[in-house]
């Protein structure tokens, strides 16, 4: 049990009132703008385009997100099915990893709006989260469980389907309740760097160690942890655990590029690296953890956050 008291309580009811699953995203799209991967034709390749140069992942292994383009047309109705209605019982954010998705996103917006004022000068606007099965169409285009959780900055949206906790498992890392939180909290990162305007630096099609493209991930990891360090103060968690910080920095080394590579038997190649490597993701979630400070998580060195 993570979450502090009946956080996640009434999560059904704001899932019912925005129309959709989840929470509203700070600019709806419309079903309209989807029509972007079919234009792109061709098959499956424009939306695969799409989808790894728009949608920023949490892990290294996803980019097989796209399918075939026409497959994405008419699913735009099911998505919108998805039920957090069992969010509304009392404790429900620490029973189901869905209702814990949602709570955590809340809590991110909770943090962030406070922290992003006062830490780097900035408004913060709301994120949405958006909790899917399957397969889900997004402003950035059509994407599958298989990519793994995801941000699109188009809609201002983070997309997850929760059977990846599942997933990170298998991988090595842990599916306990701060591994998933993390998971959650890295996706609303890249919104943070949405709002300040550095995400599109990231580019998975020029990786290696030194990249901008790792560089704006383990940020990211890092903003999770300033997340975890606030929602612990402020009382939104219980008392972080030993056990569970162990099994959060677990999950980010299992999602460190070296990792994946070694289990998909590769040769480690750091000159394919878009997240970072083991080591480094683990350090970044502390250094967010340990200081609770922007400028701790400064890895494209800007020198903008309040010392
Ligand atoms: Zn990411």
């Amino acid at each position: 049990m993570t979450f502090k008291g009946n956080y996640g309580q009434g999560a059904g009811r704001r899932a019912q009132s925005s129309g959709g699953s989840g929470r509203a995203p700070g600019r709806s799209m419309g079903p309209g703008a989807l029509a972007l991967p079919m234009m792109l034709g061709g098959g499956g390749i424009g939306s695969v385009l799409l989808v790894l140069l728009l949608l920023f992942l949490f892990g290294g292994f996803g980019g097989g997100g796209g399918q075939q383009a026409g497959q994405g047309q008419g699913q735009y109705q099911s998505q919108g099915g998805y039920n957090l209605e069992h969010c509304d019982a009392p404790n429900a954010a620490n029973e189901y990893d869905d209702c814990r998705a949602e709570a955590t996103a809340r809590s991110v917006d909770d943090v962030w709006s406070h922290l992003l004022p006062d830490q780097a000068g900035l408004e913060y606007r709301q994120a949405g989260i958006h909790i899917f099965k399957g397969d889900v169409n997004t402003g950035c285009g059509f994407a599958t469980s298989d990519t793994g959780p995801f941000y699109c900055p188009r809609d201002e949206t983070a997309y997850l389907d929760v059977s990846f906790f599942n997933q990170l498992r298998s991988l090595g890392g842990s599916a306990g309740p701060l591994a998933q939180e993390y998971a959650t909290a890295h996706e609303m990162g890249h919104h943070i760097q949405h709002i300040e305007g550095t995400l599109g630096l990231s580019d998975y099609k020029n990786p290696g160690e030194d990249s901008a493209a790792v560089a704006i991930e383990l940020q990211a990891d890092c903003y999770a942890g300033l997340w975890a360090h606030y929602a612990e103060q402020q009382q939104i968690l219980e008392p972080i655990s030993e056990e569970q910080l162990k099994e959060a920095i677990q999950t980010a080394q299992a999602i460190g590029d070296d990792n994946i590579q070694r289990r998909s038997g590769g040769q480690v190649d750091p000159d394919a690296w878009t997240h970072g490597s083991s080591e480094q993701r683990g350090k970044a979630f502390m250094a967010g953890y340990t200081t609770g400070r922007m400028a701790a998580c400064d890895t494209l060195n800007r020198g903008v956050y309040q010392q």
